[in-house]
């Protein structure tokens, strides 16, 4: 049963109980999506795969975590037929390049013109990532199964109405997808009902941190740290999403 690919890891996710069940699914999908193109299945061997990561590369942040990672060979397999490919495309960029025009108006503004061909390309580089193009497809359809879920299975409803929320990022796209998702009936019972759950939540994290603070005066050294101890880092995560104090992910 397909559903059930996303509907089992889902509600792990939730089971879990942390900050956002959607940076628990996001850091198990990256850790496949690194551990398929650098693992044991040797997936940079296959020519169709190379193919994609020639063309498509990866961004900053999983070339960071790539190198972490370990396995130097097999990254620098994966480096070399990309930089052969890269380069084929920086001729051709060069072939038609053109300086930008900018006007007197910007120059005195000090304003570039923002029509800069090889500039545009390399930007676009920055932002073209084999994991990231992984991360998102699946990402997707655990949104999708998240809605699926919510209006049709109430005790999954339930848990999420009585969690802990999500991160103001995951918050963000999960909004987007509602309007995507659920009829009206359906978006005028979720709206109130997450607005609800995020306003607590967020509190609950403020007063999380304040009494993180409040154990560094001396007088409180003896206090109990309530759920304090790791404020920072939920506090952290429920801003921006991820898990700050994760160690290195490293091959198994
Ligand atoms: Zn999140
Ligand atoms: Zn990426």
């Amino acid at each position: 049963m397909k559903e059930k690919l996303y509907t089992i890891p889902l509600n792990d996710a939730v089971n879990e109980n942390d900050e956002c069940p959607f940076c628990f699914i996001e850091r198990k999908l990256e850790q496949d999506m690194i551990n398929f193109v650098l693992g044991s299945s040797s997936s940079y061997m296959e020519s169709d795969i190379r193919e994609q990561t020639d063309k498509i590369g990866f961004c900053r942040t999983h070339m960071k975590k790539m190198f972490d990672y370990g396995n130097t060979l097999g990254n620098s397999l994966i480096l070399k037929t990309h930089y052969q490919k890269l380069q084929k495309e920086f001729q051709e960029q060069i072939k038609h390049f053109t300086p930008g025009k900018v006007s007197l108006a910007d120059r005195l503004r000090k304003q570039s013109s923002g029509n800069n061909s090889i500039a545009a390309w390399a930007a676009q580089k920055d932002c073209s990532c084999y994991v990231c193009n992984g991360l998102q497809e699946n990402f997707d359809r655990y949104m999708e199964t998240f809605f699926y879920m919510y209006t049709k299975d109430s005790a999954f409803h339930d848990k999420i109405v009585n969690g802990k929320g999500f991160c103001l990022h995951h918050f963000g796209l999960l909004c987007e997808n509602a309007d995507r998702y659920l009829n009206e009936k359906q978006k005028a019972a979720f709206y109130p009902e997450v607005f609800a759950l995020m306003e607590q939540n967020l509190h609950r994290l403020e007063e999380d941190i304040s009494w993180l603070i409040d154990k560094f005066d001396y007088r409180n050294k003896d206090a109990d740290w309530k759920t304090s101890k790791d404020a920072l880092q939920r506090g952290m995560q429920k801003l921006r999403g991820g898990y700050p104090a994760d160690p290195v992910f490293k091959a198994q």
